[in-house]
């Protein structure tokens, strides 16, 4: 089962300078700016999927993550070079695309052509294209339990996903395109997923992402992609699109899933309050320690006369003194928890992470984890604290799934039917 990791231009700068708060000042982006397969040395990921959105911006205006050069120069060096995707282990990663159907959700038909999609797929140079698809929001026990419009919608987008999925492959043969052509499956119930994989199977696709399930419960996945592996033709493997790490694990259990891809493990590291840090004997807390300037509510603290600039300022470089002291063993344990627990006090009246910070402190990752990034960086990856700290973490995170996901695959949690044969087969039809 491959991983990968959806592209969204995250890169750290390693000369980023900790002491200082600062960016080098010769930084080039482009040059010396490092994905998480170059911060780790050893990828975390098999691949990564790129959005057309992402690189070309939403369909309705609005930016793309991209600059424009950063675009230019994608499309003039193509995907492997400008990701720097040849490995020194002669493990090259591989790149899907897709549309990025999340960007007009809303819309009443995709505002995309499968032509244009065709030709970014092209630009860039894929090793899999995803057709183009209309999500359908929603999952149904029973079609009896869903309003009248609610279904006709939901078998509307399913239909218009299906018919941009012949055009495409009929596109595919017709230029006898070097990538492998992925076709969506959109539905709302068990039944519809599996009468999606199976349509898409006879038009000849032996690679069927399955969309539509973030926003699904772990059971939901798990009846729609059960009920998939149930139509699967021999040879046809799935793809999941958008899958968290909790629905990941159970289906590991089987269904034919050769691939997925997941942004929580990075995402994890700055959007969760407390499970932010992976690690192997249960997830940690971060050590939360905002910017004085750029925390919110102690912004609002200090303009309101409640807490005194200084005082903040104070207390906020007591705890990365303290931490740093007490990573080189010249901080007790408990005087690094007292200084962050006194500056939470001015900024978090909410609730206290005192234990979550004790455990933290306590397991030492900075000093246990084998990960590239945290033996370079140390404890400076376990603070919660502006882009740089907060990136590392993710690219941390990243490694500790990718380990659990090899340890799950290697204890033999997915079946033959879902690696072996199957893989040839779908890299047989790139060939
Ligand atoms: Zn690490």
């Amino acid at each position: 089962v491959r991983f990968f990791f959806p592209d969204s231009q995250d890169q750290i700068d390693p000369f980023f300078d900790f002491q200082a708060e600062a960016h080098g000042l010769y930084r080039v982006r482009q040059r010396d700016d490092q994905y998480a397969h170059e911060a780790l040395h050893k990828s975390p990921y098999d691949g990564l999927l790129l959005s057309k959105v992402i690189v070309d911006g939403p369909p309705h205006g609005g930016g793309g993550k991209y600059t424009l050069a950063q675009r230019q120069r994608l499309y003039r060096q193509g995907a492997r070079a400008f990701f720097r995707l040849e490995r020194p282990d002669g493990h090259p990663l591989e790149i899907m695309g897709d549309c990025g159907a999340f960007a007009y959700a809303k819309d009443s038909e995709p505002p995309l052509g499968v032509e244009e999609v065709m030709a970014f797929y092209d630009g860039v140079a894929v090793d899999y294209g995803v057709s183009v698809d209309h999500i359908v929001f929603g999952f149904a026990t029973d079609d009896a339990d869903l309003e009248a419009t609610t279904l006709a919608t939901y078998r509307r987008r399913q239909q218009i996903t299906l018919e941009l999925a012949a055009e495409f492959l009929a596109r595919h043969r017709a230029e006898a395109c070097s990538w492998v052509p992925v076709g969506v499956a959109q539905g709302w119930s068990a039944e519809s997923y599996a009468q999606a994989v199976s349509t898409l199977q006879k038009m000849g696709y032996r690679m069927i992402g399955l969309g539509g399930l973030a926003a699904l419960k772990t059971p939901e996945i798990l009846a729609a992609l059960s009920a998939a592996g149930r139509v699967r033709a021999p040879g046809v493997g799935f793809h999941l699109f958008g899958v968290t790490r909790t629905a990941m694990a159970d289906a590991f259990s089987g269904f034919g899933v050769v691939s997925f891809d997941s942004t929580s493990p990075f995402r994890q590291a700055f959007k969760d309050a407390d499970d932010n840090y992976y690690w192997p004997e249960g997830n940690l807390a971060a050590l939360r320690v905002p910017q004085v300037d750029e925390n919110p509510r102690l912004k609002g603290r200090i303009l309101a006369g409640e807490v005194d600039q200084a005082e903040a300022r104070r207390r906020e470089q007591a705890c990365l003194r303290d931490l740093r002291r007490y990573r080189g063993g010249r901080a007790s344990l408990r005087r690094a928890l007292s200084s962050l627990v006194a500056y939470e006090e001015i900024y978090e009246p909410r609730r206290s992470y005192r234990e979550d910070y004790r455990r933290t402190l306590e397991e030492r990752p900075w000093v246990r984890c084998p990960c590239a990034v945290c033996k370079t960086w140390g404890v400076e990856v376990a603070i919660f604290r502006g882009a740089q700290r907060n990136k590392r973490r993710g690219f941390h995170n990243l490694a500790i799934f990718a380990d659990g996901l090899r340890n799950a695959l290697a204890a033999g949690a997915v079946p033959a039917a879902t690696s072996g044969d199957d893989r040839g087969l779908v890299g047989g039809a790139r060939a």
